[in-house]
């Protein structure tokens, strides 16, 4: 599949790895929008929450709640914030799910 992520996860491309098992990689995102920036990517190929079968979605809840177990390897004690890019309005750039996790410093942009 041409699927940048997909390549990443396969080892075609290389990353900045943090966290691997065999449902999920966090990554380096290669273009850092706050000090700390990574890219949670489950290794199983959708595009959007709207494709997620049920077993999907709880792939993505294990995928959550391994974040705060990895607090000290990627910075996380003053806070994070989580972003979930869908579609074109929000400007989705690579079509295979993944949850940006930005942290290690005050943010000054309230989204929401
Ligand atoms: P999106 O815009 O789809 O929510 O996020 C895609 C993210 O992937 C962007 O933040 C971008 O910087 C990152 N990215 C694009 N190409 C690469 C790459 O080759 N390696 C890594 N580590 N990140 C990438
Ligand atoms: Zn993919």
């Amino acid at each position: 599949m041409d699927c940048l992520f997909c390549k990443i996860i396969a080892g075609d491309i290389p990353s900045k790895k943090f966290y691997e098992d065999d449902e999920m990689i966090i990554i380096a995102d290669i273009d850092p929008k706050a000090k700390y920036h990574y890219l949670l990517i489950p290794k199983k190929h959708f595009k959007l929450l709207a494709d997620m079968t049920e077993e999907d979605a709880t792939l993505l809840g294990r995928c959550l709640k391994k974040i705060p177990t990895l607090t000290e390897e990627l910075h996380l004690q003053g806070g994070y914030r989580l972003v979930v890019n869908q579609g074109d309005n929000p400007g989705q750039t690579v079509p295979h799910l993944h949850v940006h996790i930005l942290a290690g410093q005050k943010m000054g942009w309230q989204p929401a």
